[in-house]
C-alpha cells in the first residue's frame, strides 16, 4: 500500500466539555499536535463555530491559516459537515473528522452527530472522536509524511503491554480476517486480543492457520456474541484501562437489534478519551494498521 500522504482537510468539532478548560480534550490536541498539524500535515481545518471560537479563546493554532469557519451547531455546523463528508467533489470534500465527544452530552445524540459517524464509515473516513484516537492519528500521519517520531507519545505505542478489542458484524468478517492475516505480525505483537463471540472464534481458527493448532486455539479470548452481551464486557475492559484499542468494523447499512450494545461500547471508548482509540471502517483500519505497525517499531505488515 503506498504510504502518500494527501493534503487532508479536516472537520473538526468538539463538545462543550470538551473544550472550555485550558486542560480539556480539544485544548490538549491541538498543543500536543501543534507540530504534526503545522509542520508536517498542513491540512485545511473545517471548524464548527463554537469550536473555532474556543479555540480563538486558547489561543490556539493563532497563526495557521487554512481554517475555514463553519456555522454554529445550533445552526447546523454539524449538519454541513455530514454534507462536505459525503460530497464527490475533492475540493469540497472532508477526508477526516475528528469530532471529540462527550457520551453524556446530549448533542453528542443528535441526528446530526449519529449521521456524521455513520457517513464516515460508510465512505471510508477516519472518524476520530477520542482524544487519544485523534492525536494517535495526527502521529501516525505525520511519521508517513517522513516525521520523526514524537517521544512522548512512545507510551501509546507499546503493544507489548496492551490489549485491542477486534469485533465485526456479518457482513464485514471476512474484510475482518482479511486484515487480520495482512497484519497479523503486529496483532500477534499485542499482550492480549479480545473478541466478541463469533469473530473471536474465526479469528481462533485463523490462528491456529498461521501459529499451528495449539498455539493459535487461545490467540483471541472471545467473548459472548455480540447480540448476547459480548460488546459490553469489552466495554468493561475499557472502562477499567485493561484495553484501549478497538477495531469494530461495522455494517453501517443493517439494523440490528442490539444497536444499543453497539452504541454502549462506543460510548466507553469517548467515556475514557485520553486513553481509548476506535476505529469503526474496513476503507482506513488498513491503512491505520500499517502505520501502527510502523510507529511501533516493526517491521511494516
Ligand atoms: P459476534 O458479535 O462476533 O458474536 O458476531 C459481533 C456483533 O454483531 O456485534
Amino acid at each position: 500500500m503506498p504510504l502518500t500522504t494527501p493534503q487532508y482537510r479536516i472537520g473538526l468539532a468538539a463538545n462543550r466539555s470538551h473544550q472550555d478548560d485550558a486542560d480539556s480534550a480539544l485544548v490538549r490536541l491541538l498543543q500536543d499536535g501543534k507540530a504534526a498539524i503545522e509542520t508536517h500535515l498542513r491540512p485545511q481545518l473545517v471548524v464548527v463555530g463554537r469550536t473555532l471560537d474556543a479555540m480563538q479563546r486558547h489561543r490556539l493554532l493563532a497563526d495557521y491559516p487554512s481554517i475555514e469557519r463553519f456555522p454554529y451547531g445550533r445552526e447546523g455546523g454539524l449538519m454541513m459537515l455530514v454534507s462536505r463528508v459525503v460530497d464527490p467533489d475533492p475540493v469540497r470534500a472532508l477526508d477526516a473528522v475528528i469530532y471529540l465527544i462527550d457520551p453524556v452530552d446530549p448533542s453528542s445524540n443528535f441526528p446530526e452527530a449519529l449521521a456524521l459517524k455513520r457517513q464516515c464509515v460508510i465512505h471510508g473516513k477516519p472518524f476520530l472522536s477520542t482524544l487519544a484516537g485523534a492525536r494517535e492519528w495526527l502521529e501516525l500521519e505525520a511519521i508517513a509524511t517522513g516525521a520523526a517520531p514524537d517521544r512522548s507519545l512512545d507510551g501509546m505505542f507499546d503493544p507489548a503491554n496492551e490489549a485491542i478489542a477486534l469485533i465485526a458484524h456479518d457482513a464485514m468478517k471476512p474484510r475482518l480476517l482479511e486484515l487480520a492475516e495482512r497484519h497479523f505480525d503486529l496483532l500477534n505483537r499485542f499482550a492480549s486480543r479480545c473478541a466478541t463471540g463469533t469473530t473471536g472464534g474465526l479469528l481462533n481458527g485463523l490462528a491456529q492457520k498461521m501459529l499451528g493448532q495449539e498455539a493459535g486455539r487461545n490467540w483471541v479470548k472471545p467473548y459472548l456474541s455480540g447480540p448476547m452481551g459480548g460488546d459490553a464486557q469489552i466495554a468493561e475492559r475499557i472502562l477499567n484501562r485493561q484495553c484501549r484499542r478497538v477495531l469494530f468494523l461495522e455494517d453501517p447499512h443493517v439494523a440490528r437489534q442490539h444497536e444499543a450494545d453497539i452504541q454502549l461500547l462506543e460510548r466507553a471508548a469517548r467515556t475514557v478519551t485520553d486513553f481509548a482509540t476506535c476505529c469503526s471502517d474496513a476503507g482506513s483500519a488498513d491503512r491505520w494498521l500499517t502505520l501502527l505497525a510502523l510507529r511501533c517499531g516493526g517491521r511494516p505488515d
